[in-house]
């Protein structure tokens, strides 16, 4: 065995390799849909597995470089990034990642097909996902609440196909005093005096913390209008564009990029506002709920992210599992190495069926075929099923390093990055206990807690009499039953552990009624 080497684990097609993608497409596509969607998902299966891959690789090999003056002294804060992150962002334009979801011609299911092509997308996009994550949550609230000049200007760039017109956006909440909570936000919106080609209102002055996507075209933003009132009420939604014509930042200064755990192609800045010229979005006020729009579609797009990690990461154990032998046989024909395998499978299913499910529901809400009472199951499993992929796929990243053993913990094969950028799924848009907490308030805003129950006694779990499913239904309902005569704070400290029972649910039903 002098000159044995160990050959590493290794790519195909990752549309052809998923038979649970396939099958569940299938089923739920209506055939015309399916006719035009199954194809570009297959050569974007071979493209994730080929040229994405090397671009992917550079982007993580050559992460992006803050120069913040030219060589003679002058403040340019230009942000380098690689060809390979610039390769990224015209697959994405070109596979049209964000435009598909907005291209209504199968309802719904338009939704439905554009996540998938994301889940096939963002495990090869060394993070790229993040910048269109953002770019379709401001689609969405521009969609919403801008005004038809200002819809008319950015829309048609963020939905491009042409990587020459594609922008991309940001989505600046965070600032120092905190990301959760983002009442304390002290960026002021004066009255802007200027020209501006996107007629400007407002001139923003304060400090953004995390700005991913730092080299976007645009962003939405939160800031106070002049005499607003303190906290979140007096928040208002703006728009901006980074650049002038002459392609100098809009009166951005940016301080520094970010050296972060994970996610080391994406450039994440910290920058100052110094007067940047800003748009109202809609009219003043309603800030917070306006970017809840863009929060809907990024909670979502991090769910599919997190379960396209997942299935990355099980690709690489499963093919490396055929590979690797100890003991005298490969590592599948051990039947405890082979049960840890399936377990992580199932875990993946489950979620599978939690985060198609919610995002078909997301495509039934953009062309107005939700129900009333699937509204209020969006509202409610929005946070759900954010928090849930996000830790599921924390637990798998983990354990398929350790499926790797040795090799599992050491950089060059690529294996680390899985458990690095794993852990941000949990953090951005929204910590696990913070999702927790908003679950409870769709429990009190829109009493969904009902809505939910009513949704379990029909589904297909109940009516198939499966015993697994009712037998977590009625733990569930004891759980809540005995919380009922409980104050605020006893609600409050179990909301995490109602949230991950919900997910559970609503996951194991997904997989028995999509035959998962
Ligand atoms: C790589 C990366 C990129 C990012 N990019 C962006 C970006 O582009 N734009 C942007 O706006 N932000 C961005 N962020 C910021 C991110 O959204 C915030 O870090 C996140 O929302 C958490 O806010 P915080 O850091 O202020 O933590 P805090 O809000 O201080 O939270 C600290 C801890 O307290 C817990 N906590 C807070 N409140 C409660 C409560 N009421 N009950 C129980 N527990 C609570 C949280 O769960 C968390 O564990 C990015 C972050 C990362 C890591």
């Amino acid at each position: 065995m002098k000159n044995f080497y160990q050959d590493g684990p290794s790519l195909t097609n990752t549309y052809r390799s998923d038979l649970v993608l396939q099958g569940y497409l299938t089923k739920i596509l209506p055939p015309d849909c399916a006719n035009e969607a199954l194809p570009h998902l297959d050569h974007l299966g071979q493209r994730a597995a080929t040229d994405m891959l090397g671009f992917a690789q550079d982007a993580e090999a050559h992460p992006p470089i803050h120069v913040p003056y030219d060589p003679w002294g002058r403040r340019i804060d230009d942000i380098k990034v690689s060809p390979g992150w610039q390769s990224l962002e015209k697959a994405a334009a070109e596979e049209g990642i964000v435009a598909t979801a907005y291209n209504r011609k199968w309802g719904s299911f338009s939704r439905v097909y554009q996540m998938a092509l994301l889940y096939l997308y963002s495990p090869s996009s060394a993070i790229y996902s993040c910048p269109l994550a953002m770019t379709d949550g401001a689609a969405r609230a521009l969609e919403l609440f801008a005004a038809p000049d200002l819809r008319d200007r950015a829309m048609p760039h963020l939905l491009s196909r042409d990587p020459k017109q594609f922008w991309t956006a940001g989505q600046w909440m965070t600032e120092r005093t905190g990301g959760s909570d983002v009442s304390g936000t002290s960026t002021d919106a004066l009255p802007f005096n200027g020209t501006s080609a996107f007629s400007a209102t407002h001139a923003l002055h304060g400090v953004k913390w995390f700005t991913s996507a730092s080299t976007s075209q645009m962003a939405l933003t939160l800031g106070r209008p002049e005499g607003a009132a303190p906290g979140s009420r007096g928040l208002s939604l703006f728009y901006l564009e980074l650049r002038d014509p002459k392609n100098q930042l809009n009166q951005i200064q940016i301080h520094r990029l970010k050296d972060k755990l994970g996610t080391k192609a994406l450039p994440t800045a910290e920058l100052s506002l110094l007067g940047t010229p800003a748009r109202l979005v809609g009219n003043e006020g309603d800030g917070i709920k306006k970017i809840a729009s863009v929060l809907n579609i990024t909670r979502i797009y991090n769910s599919i992210c997190a379960l396209g990690h997942m299935r990355r990461a099980l690709d690489l154990a499963q093919d490396y599992s055929r590979k690797r032998a100890a003991f005298g046989k490969l590592l599948i024909d051990h039947p405890l190495h082979a049960l840890t395998l399936n377990e992580l499978e199932s875990e993946f299913k489950k979620c599978f069926g939690l985060t198609f499910f919610i995002a078909h529901l997301l495509g039934k809400e953009e062309v107005g075929e939700i129900r009333s009472s699937e509204k209020v199951l969006l509202r409610l499993l929005t946070p759900i099923v954010k928090l849930y992929t996000a830790k599921k796929s924390i637990h798998i990243s983990s354990e398929v390093v350790e499926m790797f053993g040795g090799a599992g913990y050491v950089e060059d094969t690529g294996i680390p990055r899985l458990l690095r950028d794993a852990q941000v799924f949990s953090i951005w848009e929204g910590t696990t206990n913070v999702l927790s907490l908003d679950m409870l308030r769709a429990f009190e805003k829109e009493q969904a807690l009902p809505v939910l129950l009513e949704y379990f006694q029909g589904c297909h779990g109940v009516k198939s009499k499966n015993a697994g499913f009712i037998k977590s239904l009625e733990i569930f309902q004891a759980t809540v039953k005995d919380l009922q005569s409980q104050p605020p704070e006893k609600w409050e400290a179990s909301a995490r552990k109602l949230a991950f029972m919900i997910g559970d649910l609503i996951a194991e039903n997904a997989v028995l009624e999509n035959s998962l």
